[in-house]
């Protein structure tokens, strides 16, 4: 069973390149901004918190998300693969999953960063924003949650980079052309 972590900036387009994962190889996908808005809308304890860091464009803390990812993570079940989607964002995050997976007798097989300029992102989020109804959409707080990702997320290109499992793609061109770079070195594990 493969573990992969697809990683990139917000808008890079890691949701997409996980459905089409999803499509060519059966995997499953774990996208944590997808569960938490589920828990928002649900309007459990835990999406009432989430709420007020997402709505302003930061993280979550570690402690919730961690707990969330190993019960999403323990109800898909046996399946050829997962594709985590949005998790680690923080170092922290990117150990507790290594020792989560570790538990389990597995591993991260393979991180693969998608790469995109940050004006392509703020351009990218902004058009998603008329249609995707996130509040998170709009262009003050999307360059909060890029200024969050150079200062939180990023780090964990070079730590992955030290484990061996660093895969950087060009993540612009056409959909075709990324997905056939994350499929050639998805073949190769
Ligand atoms: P996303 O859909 O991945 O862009 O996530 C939307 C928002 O959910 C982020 O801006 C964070 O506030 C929160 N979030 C999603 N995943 C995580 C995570 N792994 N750690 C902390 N916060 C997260």
């Amino acid at each position: 069973m493969k573990n992969i972590v697809i990683f990139g900036a917000p808008g890079s387009g890691k949701g997409t390149q996980s459905d089409l994962l999803v499509e060519k190889y059966g995997f499953k996908h774990i996208s944590t901004g997808d569960v938490l808005r589920a828990e928002i809308k649900n309007e459990t304890e835990l999406g009432k918190t989430a709420k007020q860091f997402i709505d302003n464009g930061q993280l979550v803390p570690d402690s919730l998300i961690i707990d969330i990812l190993a019960a999403t993570y323990d109800a898909l079940g046996q399946c050829e693969g997962v594709i985590f989607d949005g998790f680690p964002r923080t170092i922290p995050q990117a150990e507790a999953l290594k020792a989560m997976l570790a538990e389990r007798g597995t591993a991260v097989s393979a991180m693969l960063e998608l790469q995109v300029p940050t004006e392509m992102l703020v351009e990218r989020l902004v058009n998603r924003g008329k249609t995707s109804g996130r509040a998170d959409d709009n262009e003050e707080t999307i360059r909060k949650r890029l200024d969050v990702y150079e200062s939180q997320t990023s780090p964990l290109i070079s730590w992955y980079e030290t484990e061996g499992l660093r895969n950087a793609v060009k993540g612009y061109g056409t959909l075709q052309e990324i997905n056939d770079a994350l499929c050639a070195i998805i073949d190769k594990l």
